[in-house]
């Protein structure tokens, strides 16, 4: 594993004042690292209450923002767990309205799909509730 980037390089990832070569590996570490992720939503909240809204200079840039694709597999649960985990860090702790926006509108999209599609025929209905429970089943690992 390549060296993790010091409280001092993540400030500056987030402020965007990293070189791009190194702040391309800062953002992959972070999609890899939950724990690099706490670290670094911690340094925002610390900042932030600095009065330095590190959060919004984020959320202005929209650093490391999913893809529109990548969101839309979040939402038909077929997107692998440490990306699923990034994402949630990335609405939930850096707060961008952004994605949060684009994924209630997938939500809907996906939900209103969902209400106006034909009645599955039977053989269908038995393999999406079996799917369910593999899936129920591999979350609570
Ligand atoms: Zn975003």
């Amino acid at each position: 594993m390549s060296d993790l980037p010091t409280d001092a390089e993540l400030l500056a990832f987030v402020e965007e004042m990293l070189p791009a070569q190194r702040a391309t590996a800062v953002e992959q570490q972070l999609r890899e690292s939950s724990e690099l992720r706490e670290r670094a939503a911690e340094l925002i909240r610390v900042r932030d209450q600095g009065g330095r809204t590190v959060g919004e200079i984020w959320r202005r840039h929209r650093l490391s923002c999913p893809s529109r694709s990548e969101l839309s597999s979040l939402v038909l649960g077929v997107l692998d767990s440490e990306l699923a985990d990034y994402i949630g860090f990335h609405i939930e702790q850096v707060g961008c309205r952004v994605c949060e926006a684009n994924l209630e509108d997938l939500q809907e999209a996906h939900a209103a799909l969902q209400q106006s599609a034909p009645p599955a025929s039977r053989q269908e209905r038995i393999f999406e509730s079996s799917a369910g429970i593999l899936r129920d089943r591999s979350r609570r690992d």
